[in-house]
């Protein structure tokens, strides 16, 4: 585990690995632009260092929590003093934060970056469909729940897990296989890794969705996925992955350093992420 030596107050992102994470741009374009005396650090933890690295920046007073990556996203909850309610509701932790007290507490901001960009979209008792079964999958479909969806679609290779994931989440739905016809839904999210840089492509046409669905891609690289390329040839609205990011980090950054960020900048924070 690397440990960074900061005198200074600082936040962190852990995970294995750790080197693709955006987190320190995001955090770093956030304080520069706030004149906040802080740091954001990327932490490579392997998961038998996890436990340890908890109880080391316990004592740390300078260190005010840190974003949580893959694998550590369920692990973390082990370790925190106060988990709130995630274990039973989302399932998955991604940010550790500092109480009053000095407890740690745990949270996932996930599922409200997730939503912030529909958030003026009408949803009650519309129609989504998801690809993917993972942690990303959890914070989507109980932000969907949220937001009055009661029918979820699940395209996922291990029907199962996609089974477990709907009742978890209290949604009715049906789960179908990665080669099924696309349904017909209000809303497509891709919360697979399919499409990213470096893996497989996502083979669906959305040529049948009706002329209102929103097309969601949660993958933010490559930001123009084929998948929002081609709803868009075909007139649909669609939100990339960054706006997510943004959002999740967002609700982090205030509960790391007490300040909402400049979401004024998020132009020039779009520029720096894609740069
Ligand atoms: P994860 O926990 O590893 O889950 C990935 C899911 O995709 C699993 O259900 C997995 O199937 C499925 N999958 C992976 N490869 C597949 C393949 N070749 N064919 C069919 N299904 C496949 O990952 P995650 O954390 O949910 O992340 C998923 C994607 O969302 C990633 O691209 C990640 O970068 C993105 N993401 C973006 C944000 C954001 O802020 N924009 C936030 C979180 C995640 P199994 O269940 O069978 O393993």
């Amino acid at each position: 585990m690397t440990t960074p030596a900061s005198t200074k107050p600082y936040a962190e992102v852990i995970g294995d690995p750790i080197a693709q994470s955006k987190s320190p741009l995001i955090h770093g374009f956030w304080l520069e632009q706030l004149g906040i005396d802080a740091e954001y650090h990327a932490c490579h933890v392997k998961s038998e260092e996890l436990q340890d690295y908890v109880e080391r920046r316990r004592d740390d007073t300078n260190w005010r929590g840190c974003n949580v990556t893959i694998p550590h996203k369920l692990a973390i909850m082990d370790f925190v003093d106060d988990p709130g309610n995630v274990r039973d509701s989302i399932g998955a932790m991604n940010t550790i934060f500092r109480q009053e007290d000095g407890a740690l507490a745990g949270t996932n901001t996930d599922a409200a970056g997730f939503f912030a960009p529909i958030a003026d979209g009408e949803w009650q008792g519309a129609h989504a469909v998801m690809i993917g079964a993972g942690g990303a999958a959890r914070a989507v479909l109980f932000a969907l729940k949220q937001a009055g969806m009661d029918d979820v679609t699940i395209i996922a290779r291990n029907a199962l897990k996609a089974s477990g994931l709907l009742m978890q989440a209290g949604l009715k739905g049906q789960v179908l296989p990665m080669d099924a016809s696309l349904p017909q839904a209000d809303l497509l999210v891709n919360a697979s890794p399919l499409g990213m840089s470096g893996q497989p492509a996502l083979d669906i046409d959305v040529g049948a969705l009706p002329d209102h669905a929103l097309v969601y891609d949660l993958v933010y690289a490559p930001l123009e996925t084929e998948l929002l390329k081609s709803a868009r040839d075909h007139g649909l609205e669609t939100v990339d992955g960054l706006d997510m990011l943004i959002g999740q980090a967002a609700l982090a950054f205030e509960l790391f350093f007490g300040q909402t960020p400049p979401m004024d900048k998020d132009d020039s924070l779009r520029k720096l992420l894609t740069a």
